[in-house]
Parts: C-alpha cells; structure tokens; sequence
C-alpha cells in the first residue's frame, strides 16, 4: 500500500447526477436494509476516475488490476453491515460517497468484506451525520472513529508498513494501525510474500553478481587504485540502481518494495552478505548511491 493523492471535491458525474442523488436519500431512509446500487458506485465514471488515480492498481495490496477486467471498487467503510459489531447496521450513508471509494482487487475487497475495526467501540458512528461535509473520510467527524485500517488517500502507508528482507510485510513503531491493517486486507496472503521476495530476490542477484565481478577484477589485480576501483562501482551498478529506482515508481506493481529496498539497502543487501570483499564493495555502493538516491538504513 503506498498513499494515493485523491481530489475529493473533483467528483466523478456518476456520483453526483441525479439518479446518484435519489439513491442516497434511498440508502437514508433504508438504512440497513438498503441493498446498494452498484450500477451507481461503479457508474464508469467512477471507474474511470478510480483507474487513473490509482494507476491500474489495487489500492490495498498494489497488484495490476487486468486493462479489461473490471476493477472492484471498495467500500472504505463497509456499506451493509459491520463484522465487529451485529447490531450496526453498516455506513449505508457512504455508499456512494467518493471518499470511501477504493480501487480494489477482488481478493483484497473479498478479504475486507465487513471488516472495519476502530480503536474503541465506544466512537464508533452508527448513522448518517447531518452536515453531508462530515461523510468525507477526512473529516472530523470520520477521523475521530479512529479506524484500524490505513486509508490510501488519507494515511502515508510508508510511515506504517515496511518489508522484511523476505518481502514479509511488518508493521513499523509497533503500529497497532499497521498490524491491524496487514490482518484485514491479508497483506501477508502466500502469493502477496511470494511476488515480493522475488522482486527483492532479482534485484539481490544482480548486485551480487556486480559485486563479485568487481571482486574478481581486484584479486586478478585489473583494479589496482582507489579512485579506480570508485569509478567502476559507479559504472557497474548504475544499471541496478536504474532498476531499483524503477521499481519504487508508483506506477509499478508493488512499489512498495521498491522504496523499501532503497531505504533499507543495508539490512537488505549487504547485513546478509559474509564474505568481507563483497560486503567492501557493497559498502562503497551504499556511501556512493546513498545521497543521489535518498537510501537510508543508517
Ligand atoms: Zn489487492
């Protein structure tokens, strides 16, 4: 999950017609037995809208959503029904509220499902505020249920979540928030961890395999000076750092792991590596890339 920059007042038309508006005074009257019109969420607009703000990816876990399959749209706040509480009768009143509208995957959406806990019970909100300026998930009124998943749009996921070097995602400071999170959306799910470490797994190959080139040059003494030794590090692994700069952009599949990889580089790549010649190098790596490419780790 990495944070997601949504214009909450460029609302998609589909949200905001007519037929929209009759279908939110339905859900006010209704209540919780208000079956929620998905030709109005998931009105193409919306869709549309969703696709370019989240740049074809699921919202939660940041997997590639298909060109022609359709996207899933979330409810941030469970429309019909809250798992935590029986007798809530679900935020039927942000069914078609933009802000609770997320680009979703279908088994991040099908793992959510009903889930939404909140810190304590006791704020949780049971039904529509009056000022409709409340319904957005940013506001006052929305925060101070203090809910237990991360909000794309609203949470900086970066602060919370990070990666061990297996791609096992981890909570950061101990974040009830982010643990809680992992849980509900299933961020840890089997295919998730494997997809990752094999990202982490690639780029680790290539700078070992940079690195023991290196080495092998300075044993067979091709690399005798300093300042020599610098200039080939720079030139050899520019093209893995090209490719983990790559990686961490946010329109790639699981980005996330791209920024973890370049602000953890040492426990990432060089804490696991025994032999002292290559972690040598890899140091130099890390002191020559660090500034230019904003690595932390230190
Ligand atoms: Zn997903």
């Amino acid at each position: 999950m990495i944070r997601v920059i949504k214009d909450y007042t460029a609302i998609p038309d589909g949200l905001t017609s007519e037929t929209a508006q009759h279908w939110i005074e339905k859900a006010l009257c209704e209540r919780k037995n208000h079956n929620a019109n998905a030709y109005v969420y998931r009105h193409n607009s919306v869709v549309r809208s969703l696709r370019k703000i989240y740049i074809d990816k699921c919202g939660y876990c940041e997997a590639r959503l298909g060109v022609s399959s359709s996207i899933f749209v979330d409810h941030y706040r469970p429309k019909k029904g809250v798992k935590e509480k029986d007798d809530h009768p679900g935020y039927y009143w942000l069914a078609y509220e933009w802000s609770n509208l997320i680009s979703s995957c279908g088994v991040c959406n099908n793992k959510k499902s009903y889930l939404f806990p909140v810190a304590d019970e006791k704020d949780r909100i049971y039904q529509a505020q009056e000022d409709r300026s409340q319904w957005r998930a940013d506001s006052e009124s929305l925060r101070s249920e203090m809910p237990l998943t991360l909000h794309p749009e609203i949470d900086d996921p970066e602060k919370y979540l990070a990666l061990d070097i297996n791609g096992v995602m981890r909570e950061k400071k101990s974040s009830v928030k982010a643990r809680i999170t992992i849980e509900v959306c299933g961020l840890n799910r089997d295919s998730l961890v494997l997809v990752r470490n094999k990202i982490i797994t690639e780029v680790r190959q290539r700078l070992w395999d940079t690195a023991f080139s290196i080495r092998q040059d300075v044993q067979d003494r091709r690399i005798r000076r300093k300042e020599e030794f610098l200039k080939v590090i720079r030139d050899r692994f520019t093209g893995d750092f090209d490719l983990m700069a790559l990686k961490k952009n946010p329109k790639e599949e699981y980005s996330l792991v791209g920024k973890c990889m370049l602000q953890e580089f040492k426990s990432f790549f060089i804490d696991t590596v025994t032999d002292e010649a290559i972690r040598n190098i890899l140091h130099a790596v890390f002191t020559l890339f660090s500034k230019e490419l904003c690595i932390g780790g230190e």
